[in-house]
C-alpha cells in the first residue's frame, strides 16, 4: 500500500532552495521593462499617436484608425524586441480569473513564408468566441459573441512570450461581462462627483482619480504535499485536518525571519513583478505559521487591479519553479487567521493633494473633513452593498473568523478625528460662525491634526478603517478581484459627493455663505452617519447586539449578502452613475449564486469523496489491526488480565467505530441533501439548500474526521497533517 503522504514527505526533505537569477544588480534596471508603459510608448510611437494616447489616458478620447495602426505596429515592434510571439487580449470575466486567448503574430504570405502581423483592428477590438465565460443570461449561445475592447489606460505587457492587451469584456449588446468595465464607468463616475466637490474650495482641481495600494495575503505549502491533498487542489483549502500541536499560538511567525525557500521564492517573484512594472514594495510573514504578504506602492486604482490580477498570476507560476504551491483561498486551514486583501484605498487630485491628507491651511482641512463624512455617509446608506462587494463562498469562511473582520460594516476614524467630528457636530449652526462683522472667511472649524498616521492604524479589527491618509477595507478577500469592492466603492462614495455637493449649493441659493453651507452640510453628514462609525473592538458579541440595534446588517452568508446587489435601492443608485443597469446587476447577482452553488457543490462532493475513500478504509484498517491484537491478547492472557489490560484496545475500538459511524452517517445525509438541492430550478433556493442545508454537514463530518485523525497510527494517515502543510522545513 502507498501512502502519498509518506511519499510527499519524503520530497519535501531533500528540497534545496532554488537559486534566483538576478537580471541586474539594480532594480531600476529591469523595473517596466517588460511593460509598454509612458516611457517605452515615447520611444516607440510617433510623436502623433503619443499624444492621441496620452488624450484617450487622461481624458477618454477616441483613437482614430490610422493612430491605432501605428500604435499596434509600435507594440509590436516592442513586442517581437522583447521576444514575443504571440499577442492576447487579456481580461477579466466574471469567472474571477483572467482569460488569454493567444494568437500568434503570424500571417503566411506567398512562398511559404511567413511576416510578423499586428494591426490597428486586432489591438482595440476582438471577438471571443465567449459563450463559455459566465453572463447570467445576458448573451444566448446563439448570440456567443461577446467582444472584448482595448483599455488604453492599463499599459500592455509581456507575459511568457506573450504580449498581453488589457482589454474590457462585453457583450454584443453592450453589457459588460466582466470586472473591469463598471470599475472604468465608477472611476468616472467619482471623478466628476469629486470633481466638484474640490471646485468649492479650490478652482485649479480639475481631475480627482482614485488610488488603491493592496495588501495581497496568502499561503506557501511545498507542492509535494499540496499534491497528497485532494482537497487542497479541488478547492483551495483543506476541508479536514485536525490542528497542529503548535501554530500560531506563540506568535513567532509574524514579521519573523523570512525562510531561505521562501525568501528566493519572494525574490523571484518581485523579480518578475518589477519587470512588469507591478511597484512591488513590502513584504513580510504574516501571523499564521506560512503566511506572507506582499505589498506594492499605491497607483491609480485600474492598474493597481489589473496589477493585482497580474501578481496573483505571477504568485502560481513563480511559486512552482521553487516547489511551492501559493493558497489564495481565504481560509485554506481551519483554526488559524485566514488571508485578505487590504484595499487602501484614497483620492488625488490633478494638483498632487491627496483628499484624503488633512492640510495645512483651514480651507484644506474643510475640503479634507467634507470628503471624509461623504465616505461616511457613503458607508453609512450602503453598507450593505459593501458587504455584498465582498461577499463570496470562500470569504465566508474568513469573515468573523480569526483576526478576519467581522460581516458587518463600520468605519474606524481613530480618537482624534472622532473627537474632532463630536466637535464640529456641537458647534452651533451656520449662522454662528460668521465673525463679528458678518463676514465669512474665518471658520471656526475644529483643529484637524496634520498628522494622523500614528494613532489611526491600531484597531485592527476594523473592517474599513481610516489609516491616516487613505481607508483601508480590510474585509476583500485575498482571492477576490479587486475591482469588485472598488467599482462598489467609487460608485457609492460618488453618490454622497453628489449630495454634498447639491446640498450645498442649495444652501448658497438660500443666500448662505458658501464656507458655511460647507460646514452645514459636513456636520449633517456626521449626524446621519453616526452609526456607522465604530471605535471599538468589531470581534466582541457586545459589537454584534450594538449593531444590530443600530440598525446595520450582519449577513453571515453570501447568499443573504449578495441580494444587496438587486434591491431597488443599489439598481438605482448604479443606473444612476452609469455603472450598471438593472439586467447587468441581475445578471451578476445570478452568476454570483450560480458559482456559489457550484463552489458548495464540489466541496461537497469533495467531503464525501474523501470521507469514504480515504478516511473510512483507513480507520477500519486500523481498526483490524486493533482487533487483532485484542484478540491476541485474550488468547495469551488469563481473562482477569484481559480484561484489565485490553482496556485501551476496545474503548479505542469503539470509539473509532463511534466515529466511523457518524461519518457515513452524514455524509449519506448530505449526499441526500444535495440531490434535493440539485434538483431545485430557482437559483436561490437552490443557493438557500446548499447553504443552510447541505453545508453544515461540512463541520459535522469533519469533526469526527478529525477525531479519527487522533486516533489512528500516524503510520496509516493518507493525508499531510497540519503540523507537516504548516511549516516549511
Ligand atoms: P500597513 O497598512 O501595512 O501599515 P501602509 O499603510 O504603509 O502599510 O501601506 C499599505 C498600502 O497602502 C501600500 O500599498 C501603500 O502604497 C498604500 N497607500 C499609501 N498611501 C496611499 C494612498 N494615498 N492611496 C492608496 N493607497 C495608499
Ligand atoms: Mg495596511
Amino acid at each position: 500500500m502507498k501512502n502519498f503522504r509518506f511519499t510527499a514527505l519524503s520530497q519535501t526533505f531533500d528540497r534545496q532552495v532554488t537559486p534566483v537569477h538576478f537580471p541586474s544588480d539594480k532594480i531600476s534596471d529591469y523595473y517596466g521593462s517588460m511593460a509598454f508603459n509612458m516611457k517605452t510608448m515615447r520611444e516607440y510611437l510617433t510623436k502623433e499617436a503619443f499624444q492621441s494616447v496620452q488624450m484617450a489616458i487622461k481624458h477618454g478620447t477616441k483613437i482614430d484608425r490610422k493612430v491605432a495602426d501605428q500604435v499596434a505596429s509600435a507594440i509590436k515592434a516592442w513586442a517581437i524586441s522583447k521576444g514575443a510571439t504571440h499577442y492576447t487580449h487579456w481580461f477579466h470575466p466574471l469567472t474571477g480569473t483572467t482569460a488569454e486567448k493567444h494568437d500568434a503574430f503570424i500571417n503566411p504570405v506567398e512562398g511559404g513564408k511567413a511576416i510578423e502581423e499586428f494591426q490597428g483592428n486586432e489591438l482595440i477590438q476582438q471577438e471571443p468566441d465567449a459563450s463559455s465565460f459566465p453572463s447570467g443570461g445576458i448573451r444566448n449561445t446563439f448570440e456567443a459573441r461577446g467582444y472584448t475592447a482595448w483599455d488604453p489606460t492599463s499599459p500592455a505587457f509581456i507575459l511568457e512570450h506573450t504580449l498581453c492587451i488589457p482589454t474590457i469584456f462585453v457583450s454584443y449588446t453592450g453589457e459588460s461581462l466582466d470586472y473591469k468595465t463598471p470599475l472604468l464607468k465608477s472611476i468616472d463616475a467619482i471623478d466628476k462627483a469629486a470633481t466638484d466637490v474640490c471646485q468649492l474650495f479650490d478652482r485649479k482641481i480639475n481631475k480627482v482619480h482614485v488610488t488603491l495600494g493592496w495588501e495581497q495575503e496568502y499561503f506557501l505549502v511545498d507542492s509535494a504535499l499540496y499534491a497528497a491533498r485532494p482537497d487542497l487542489v479541488l478547492a483551495g483549502r483543506t476541508v479536514f485536518g485536525h490542528s497542529s500541536a503548535k501554530d500560531q499560538q506563540l506568535h513567532d511567525h509574524y514579521f519573523g525571519t523570512i525562510h531561505s525557500r521562501a525568501r528566493a521564492f519572494m525574490r523571484d517573484l518581485e523579480i518578475e513583478s518589477h519587470k512588469l512594472g507591478i511597484p512591488l514594495k513590502t513584504r513580510h510573514n504574516e501571523v499564521a505559521p506560512s503566511q506572507f504578504e506582499c505589498a506594492p506602492v499605491y497607483e491609480e486604482v485600474n492598474v493597481a487591479v489589473d496589477h493585482n490580477q497580474l501578481l496573483m498570476h505571477l504568485l502560481d507560476t513563480v511559486s512552482r519553479k521553487h516547489h511551492f504551491k501559493v493558497l489564495l483561498h481565504e481560509k485554506p486551514y481551519d483554526g488559524i487567521n485566514g488571508s485578505g486583501k487590504h484595499n487602501n484605498w484614497s483620492l488625488a487630485t490633478n494638483t498632487g493633494a491627496n483628499l484624503l491628507s488633512p492640510g495645512k491651511t483651514p480651507i484644506e482641512n474643510l475640503r479634507f473633513a467634507a470628503v471624509l463624512v461623504s465616505i461616511l455617509k457613503a458607508v453609512h446608506s450602503h453598507e450593505e452593498l459593501l458587504r455584498a462587494s465582498i461577499a463570496s463562498a470562500s470569504n465566508d469562511l474568513r469573515l468573523g473568523g480569526n483576526e478576519a473582520p467581522p460581516a458587518i460594516i463600520s468605519a474606524f476614524i481613530g480618537a482624534q478625528l472622532t473627537r474632532t467630528l463630536d466637535e464640529i457636530e456641537q458647534l452651533p449652526s451656520h449662522k454662528g460662525l460668521n465673525n463679528a462683522n458678518g463676514k465669512s472667511g474665518h471658520i471656526s472649524i475644529p483643529k484637524i491634526p496634520e498628522i494622523l498616521l500614528d494613532n489611526t492604524d491600531r484597531n485592527r479589527t476594523s473592517p474599513f478603517a481610516f489609516t491616516g491618509n487613505k481607508f483601508e477595507f480590510r474585509a476583500v478577500g485575498s482571492l477576490a478581484n479587486a475591482a469588485k469592492p472598488m467599482f462598489v466603492l467609487n460608485t457609492i462614495v460618488a453618490e454622497a459627493l453628489t449630495a454634498f455637493y447639491q446640498e450645498v449649493n442649495s444652501l448658497v441659493r438660500k443666500d448662505v455663505k458658501k464656507e458655511d453651507a460647507i460646514f452645514e452640510v459636513i456636520k449633517k453628514f456626521i449626524q446621519e452617519s453616526k452609526a456607522v462609525r465604530f471605535e471599538g473592538n468589531s470581534y466582541s458579541e457586545e459589537w454584534k447586539e450594538e449593531a444590530a440595534r443600530r440598525g446595520l446588517s450582519n449577513h453571515a452568508n453570501t447568499v443573504e449578502a449578495i441580494k444587496a446587489f438587486i434591491s431597488e435601492k443599489s439598481i438605482a443608485l448604479f443606473e444612476k452613475y452609469n455603472v450598471l443597469n438593472r439586467r447587468e446587476l441581475e445578471a451578476r447577482y445570478e452568476i454570483k449564486l450560480d458559482k456559489y452553488v457550484r463552489k458548495l457543490q464540489i466541496e461537497a462532493r469533495l467531503i464525501g469523496d474523501l470521507s469514504v475513500n480515504h478516511i473510512i478504509p483507513t480507520a477500519i484498517r486500523y481498526q483490524n489491526t486493533l482487533i487483532e491484537n485484542a484478540k491476541g491478547l485474550k488468547e495469551v492472557l488469563d481473562s482477569k488480565s484481559y480484561v484489565k489490560l485490553s482496556r485501551n484496545q476496545v474503548q479505542t475500538i469503539k470509539e473509532i467505530s463511534e466515529h466511523i459511524a457518524e461519518v457515513k452517517q452524514y455524509v449519506e445525509e448530505m449526499v441526500e441533501e444535495r440531490k434535493i438541492a440539485n434538483r431545485i430550478e430557482n437559483e436561490l433556493e437552490k443557493a438557500n439548500a446548499y447553504c443552510y442545508k447541505v453545508k453544515p454537514y461540512f463541520e459535522k463530518i469533519r469533526e469526527h474526521v478529525d477525531k479519527l485523525e487522533m486516533l489512528v497510527d500516524d503510520q496509516e494517515w493518507p493525508l499531510p497533517k497540519y503540523r507537516e502543510l504548516l511549516f516549511i522545513k
